[in-house]
């Protein structure tokens, strides 16, 4: 395997690494720009990687957690002195701005700061369970395990994972999105500057049949997910048919409900961004918004906000002309089927971006609960609408979604939004908040539809799907009273 400059590579042992596998050119979503040309892995690619990171494996789980972690103290500082290389990376292949890269970026380093936590999160246990019989649990890392990850968030997805993975003591391997395999490569880049040693961290670079090659390799201990609703269950369904470990999340529909005592001025603000953000293409993005009673001045005022959000300039790029023309389509369909438009961004051409792909912020008014509009994860910048009465009507809609990532309130009523807390049926809640992203320490996961698995990806179930616990019993006194153990 040599190394060709058009190449959108792998990385594998501690280089970049090409095939010869067939190529497919990848353009940017900003302005169709040519980003160069990704070789997706074969069935031999991937064995060639796994092979490095299990001949990696052995020294790096015998290295103590507290110098496995300065790799990620390094790591943490030489992203930050790179996080405009990388956040225009991000920006140029999947499309959002760089502003938008820069805080997803940030987000995941705050992974990166937690997984220099390993030594105190894997420092074990120890109680004497019986007269002068200790039993200890420690916890030791599973092996080569993977990382398989969407367009949406190039660098903060993969973040996620391998930080607590590689602490923990073992050797990854991250298939990224093929549609944003470039930011990985630098990261993996930036992890050898750090010194991390060959073989721990490695990119291949692929699609369906390489995730595939991945979930059937014997080697392969665990694997997390995150994507799509479909794609997660049928990725979980493999690998664990082939005993392993999986977490994979899903997609979302996130409901925000507002009620009429909400603060109107910030309640709209903070929808607009939870809707236009990265051109709502993130899995806590909001889809529904739910009034009870009359939120006539809201609307107004969400109309006004999400406005502001200009395609091309403050609102990033959709993925790809098939995503623009499926956002699209569902507008099309909603207006066809009675819905009102309060803004449409279908059409939408970005002067000296022409070959970008771009949707306008839209607001979808006036259709039924169990239309396809308010049921589909649209994963663009549209909001629908729905009108009831009453907070029980609107928890009805919310707990109806088979998904369950987050679900939001907006009220000035601390009762009211107690009530909403215990009853809405989803894993991350916000209150007077658009995007209840759960910060570290605290782990992220939703419920439902949105995650297949135990646990959460991120805080301390993180750190533990990673990780096997070992409890080891001990006796070496042999004085005092006994009991059925002594
Ligand atoms: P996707 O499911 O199309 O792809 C995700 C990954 O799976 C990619 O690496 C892709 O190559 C691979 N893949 C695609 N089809 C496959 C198949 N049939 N078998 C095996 N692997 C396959 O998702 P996407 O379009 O890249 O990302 C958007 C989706 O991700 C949205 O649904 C969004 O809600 C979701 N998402 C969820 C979270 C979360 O935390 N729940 C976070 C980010 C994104």
């Amino acid at each position: 395997m040599t190394t060709k400059s058009h190449y959108i590579s792998h990385y594998i042992g501690g280089s970049r690494v090409d095939s010869d596998e067939a190529g497919t050119e990848l353009t940017s979503p900003v302005d169709g720009a040519t980003l160069g040309t990704i070789h997706y892995a074969t069935t031999d690619t991937v064995d060639f990687a796994i092979d490095k990171a299990k001949t990696a494996f052995s020294a790096w789980s015998q290295t103590p957690v507290k110098d496995r972690v300065q790799v990620f103290y390094r790591f943490k500082a030489i992203v930050e002195r790179e996080i405009l290389r990388l956040a225009e990376s991000v920006h140029r292949e999947n499309g959002k701005t760089v502003a938008e890269a820069t805080a997803g970026i940030q987000r995941g380093l705050e992974v990166v700061e937690y997984a220099t936590a390993s030594p105190m999160i894997l420092s074990g246990e120890i109680l004497e369970v019986s007269r002068g019989v200790d039993c200890t649990v420690r916890r030791f890392p599973l092996g080569v395990v993977a990382g398989i990850t969407p367009f949406n968030f190039p660098a903060m997805v993969p973040l996620w994972m391998f930080p607590l993975a590689i602490a923990a003591g073992n050797t990854f391997i991250l298939k990224p999105s093929e549609q944003t395999p470039i930011t990985p490569l630098l990261m993996a880049e930036l992890l050898t500057e750090a010194g991390l040693p060959e073989g721990v961290f490695n990119v291949v670079q692929g699609n369906r049949e390489t995730v595939e090659a991945i979930l059937d390799h014997p080697d392969i201990q665990a694997a997390a997910f995150v994507g799509s609703t479909s794609v997660a269950r049928a990725v979980y369904q493999r690998g664990t048919s082939h005993g392993k470990r999986m977490l994979t999340l899903g997609g979302a529909k996130n409901h925000v409900v507002a009620l009429p005592d909400a603060d109107i001025a910030s309640a709209a603000r903070n929808i607009a961004a939870s809707v236009t953000g990265c051109a709502g293409q993130r899995c806590m993005a909001a889809s529904v918004l739910i009034t009870v009673g009359n939120c006539n001045t809201l609307l107004d005022a969400l109309k006004e906000e999400m406005a502001k959000a200009t395609p091309g300039e403050t609102m990033g790029a959709i993925i790809s002309r098939r995503a623009q023309e499926r956002i699209s389509g569902y507008i099309d369909r909603a207006v066809r089927s009675g819905a009102r438009l309060l803004l449409d961004g279908r059409g939408v051409s970005v002067v000296g971006k022409e070959k970008g792909n771009y949707v306008g912020p839209t607001i979808i008014d006036g259709v039924q609960p169990g239309s396809e509009t308010a049921c589909d994860e649209i994963f663009g910048p549209v909001i629908t609408v729905l009108h009831v009465n009453t907070m029980d009507e609107a928890l009805a809609i919310e707990n109806a979604s088979p998904y369950g990532n987050a679900a939001s309130i907006y009220t000035s009523n601390g009762a009211a939004a107690r009530y909403f807390e215990h009853h809405a049926n989803a894993g991350m809640i916000g209150v007077n908040i658009g995007v209840p992203v759960p910060r570290d320490p605290f782990g992220f996961g939703g419920w439902n539809e949105s995650r297949f698995g135990a646990g959460d990806i991120t805080g301390k179930e993180g750190v533990f799907f990673w990780t096997k616990a070992k409890k080891t019993t001990v006796k070496w006194a042999d004085s005092g009273p006994r009991s059925w153990m002594s």
